[in-house]
């Protein structure tokens, strides 16, 4: 029987190597670190937003939709995910015509959106300083526990019989006369290809492909800032900013998570992120100018430890490797591949099964660069 090999234990990964393994395919999945020890791991929740996305993921969103909800049920666990609403908050009166135009294009898409008026948001986000003028509201939006829905992924991957094995790192494809044929680790390992060859090790998947295909992707890190806990949170929704680089969620036990997109340093050889001061202060500074009230928040966690791939164009490439139809990679995900990762996985599992490229990872082909 041939076997599927995955390469990269975060949510792709663990999701993939559990649906195809559940349909009997036999898989074995490695990964450098250990399971969801890359962006898909770190501390508070991640968002499950459509609203903003590119026009591109928004069919992808339509169905990852579907799945959030219920997800905890197939994987046995607690609920991972809550609907919180998303609204992107702006400031500009030039922000209200793009909010307007967005809302009408999600609302036709299957989104259902709104824009709040001056009054109304103060209605929906009470805290919000006297600046802002509006918000653009998604109300089927929320959050999901990001580390926790990965392991449960792995740990169903592992139930239907994948072998997922962790510290063990890819070097490199090993291919005669262009086909791949095998995978060497680190350690000098080869690994036959017999099946599909999967590579879902995000930041990693450029450097693997680089001998086929040049990938207009690089890797940083993304700040994570928690609070202490709050008596009172003053911010209700998950909260986004228009022309601020500011990400806010509520985390259960009253503690608020501020992020974004702001930069922290990384070390490639110890594998880890340093936050920078200046940003960690300048991403609080903005959640202060829109709640004043959080003036004088104490700050008890800072994380760069996760590091996440951009693509040039803010979508990921999703694609085969030329001359390699059974090699697939999936990366560049720009800091917003989670909320559609359980839409995404079942695509790549059709993929896989079927043999065809499904119709919805269409415009994330490579050739789109050429
Ligand atoms: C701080 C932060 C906040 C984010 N917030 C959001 C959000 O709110 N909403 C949203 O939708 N998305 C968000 N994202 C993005 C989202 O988390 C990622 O796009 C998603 O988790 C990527 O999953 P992945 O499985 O592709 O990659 P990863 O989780 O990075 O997994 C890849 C794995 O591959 C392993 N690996 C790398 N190279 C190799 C190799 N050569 N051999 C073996 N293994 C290898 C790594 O160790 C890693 O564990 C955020 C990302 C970060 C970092």
């Amino acid at each position: 029987m041939s076997k599927h090999i995955i390469v990269g234990g975060g949510v792709y990964g663990a999701a993939v190597a559990w649906h195809l393994a559940s349909r009997g395919e036999a898989v074995e999945l490695i990964e450098a670190g250990s399971i969801a020890s890359g962006a898909s791991g770190g501390p508070g929740r991640r968002g499950v937003r459509a609203n903003g996305r590119d026009v591109r993921e928004i069919p992808l969103m339509v169905r990852a939709r579907e799945i959030w909800p219920s997800l905890h049920e197939v994987l046995g666990t607690e609920p991972l995910y809550e609907t919180t609403g998303q609204i992107q908050l702006f400031e500009r009166e030039i922000d209200l015509a793009p909010a307007e135009v967005r809302a009408a294009l999600q609302n036709r898409l299957g989104i259902e959106s709104r824009v709040l008026s001056q009054d109304e948001i103060r209605e929906f986000e009470p805290g919000v300083a006297p600046m802002i003028r509006g918000g653009l509201y998604c109300p089927g939006d929320g959050v999901a526990f990001h580390a926790r829905t990965t392991h449960a992924f792995a740990e169903k991957a592992r139930l239907a019989g994948a072998v997922l094995r962790e510290g063990v790192e890819a070097a490199g494809l090993v291919a005669t006369d262009g086909k791949v044929t095998a995978l060497e680790t680190t350690e000098g390992e080869r690994i036959p290809v017999t099946g599909r060859l999967m590579l879902f090790c995000n930041a990693g998947v450029k450097a693997l492909v680089a001998p086929w295909v040049d990938l207009p992707l690089w890797s940083r890190t993304f700040l994570v800032a928690v609070s202490a806990p709050l008596a009172d949170n003053p911010v209700r929704h998950l909260v986004g900013h228009m022309s601020r680089t500011l990400s806010l969620k509520r985390e259960p036990d009253g503690r608020l998570m501020i992020s974004g997109g702001r930069p922290g340093t990384w070390d490639h050889a110890a594998r880890r992120g340093t936050p920078i001061r200046k940003e960690v202060e300048l991403n609080v500074a903005d959640a202060v100018a829109v709640y004043p009230e959080l003036e004088g928040l104490l700050i008890e966690t800072a994380d760069t430890d996760h590091l996440e791939a951009e693509c040039i164009d803010h979508v990921p490439v999703i694609d085969s490797l030329p001359g390699n139809e059974h090699v697939l990679y999936a990366a560049g995900w720009t800091g917003h591949g989670w909320a559609i990762a359980p839409a995404v996985a079942e695509l790549m599992r059709d993929w896989v099964l079927e043999g065809a490229k499904p119709d919805l990872l269409a415009p994330f082909a490579f050739g789109r660069f050429c």
